[in-house]
C-alpha cells in the first residue's frame, strides 16, 4: 500500500498537467450549477490521453479549465510547473501561448491566408520564433503532418482532413509541450481520421503530451489511457 502511495507522489510530482480538487460551477437561473466536482487528474510527460464522457459530462468545461481559457472557482492547477490557477486572464493568455497548443474540431484557420502564413502568424502572436526563422519553420511542421506540397495554398483548397493536420502544424508553431484537441476527428472519414491518430501517436512518441477529448471510441483504443467523465467527475473518482 505504501509503495502504490510513494509511486502515485512521484508521478504527480513528474507530472506535466496536475490537477487536484478543481470545482467550477455557472450560474443559471435556477441557481449555481456544478460541471466540475473535486477533479484530480495527473498526466505524466509524453503520455496520449483520451478524456471520453456523454454530452454535458464536462468535457468542455475541464478543456476550458486546464487551458486557461476559463478560471476555475477553485482547486490547483500546476502545468508544465505553473500554479495557472493563481494567474489572472492576461498571463493565462500569455501562459497558453508557449505551452500549450489547441486543435479545434472545426480546424478554425484563417481563409484569407496561405498555410505558411496561417502557421506564422501562431509564431508572430507568441513571439517565439524571429521572423527570419519563421518561414522556415512552417515547412518543416508541414513537412512533419505530411502536407508540405500543399503550402502556398489556402485552406479551401485542400480537405478538411488536410486542413486538420494544418490546425495540428499551427498549434506546435510555439513548440509547446502539450497539445491539447477537442473531438479533432468529429468530422473526418475513418481513414483520414487514421492518419490524424498517427500524427498524435508520433507526437507522443517524440515527447509532447497529448490530450484529446473524444467521442470516439476508436482514438480511445490508440491513446495510451482514456479517462471518463461523468456529471462532472472521474468515474472511479480520481485520474492520477
Ligand atoms: P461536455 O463538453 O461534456 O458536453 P460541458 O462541459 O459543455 O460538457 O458542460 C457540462 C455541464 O455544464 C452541462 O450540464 C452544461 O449544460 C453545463 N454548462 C456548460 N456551459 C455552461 C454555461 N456557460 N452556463 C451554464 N451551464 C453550462
Amino acid at each position: 500500500m505504501e509503495a502504490t502511495e510513494a509511486g502515485q507522489a512521484k508521478s504527480r510530482e513528474e507530472a506535466i498537467i496536475a490537477l487536484r480538487e478543481v470545482y467550477k460551477s455557472y450560474h443559471t437561473p435556477a441557481g449555481p450549477f456544478l460541471a466540475l466536482r473535486n477533479i484530480h487528474l495527473s498526466i505524466l510527460p509524453g503520455e496520449f490521453v483520451a478524456i471520453m464522457g456523454k454530452s454535458g459530462a464536462g468535457k468542455s468545461t475541464l478543456v476550458n479549465v486546464l487551458t486557461g481559457i476559463d478560471q476555475a472557482d477553485s482547486g490547483e492547477l500546476i502545468i508544465n510547473g505553473s500554479p495557472i490557477h493563481t494567474f489572472n486572464e492576461d498571463q493565462r493568455s500569455r501562459w497558453r501561448g508557449r505551452n500549450l497548443g489547441v486543435v479545434f474540431q472545426f480546424f478554425q484557420l484563417l481563409p484569407s491566408l496561405n498555410l505558411i502564413e496561417n502557421i506564422t502568424m501562431a509564431m508572430d502572436l507568441t513571439n517565439t520564433f524571429p521572423a527570419h526563422e519563421q518561414k522556415q519553420r512552417a515547412l518543416q511542421l508541414l513537412e512533419q503532418v505530411g502536407i508540405v506540397e500543399h503550402a502556398l495554398k489556402p485552406p479551401s483548397k485542400i480537405s478538411g482532413g488536410q486542413q486538420q493536420r494544418v490546425a495540428i502544424a499551427r498549434a506546435l508553431a510555439a513548440d509547446p509541450p502539450i497539445l491539447v484537441a477537442d473531438e479533432p476527428t468529429g468530422n473526418l472519414d475513418t481513414k483520414t481520421r487514421d492518419g490524424i491518430l498517427d500524427i498524435f501517436s508520433r507526437l507522443a512518441e517524440s515527447g509532447k503530451t497529448i490530450l484529446v477529448v473524444t467521442h470516439d471510441k476508436e482514438i480511445a483504443a490508440r491513446a495510451g489511457r482514456t479517462l471518463y467523465l461523468k456529471d462532472g467527475k472521474f468515474i472511479g473518482g480520481t485520474a492520477t
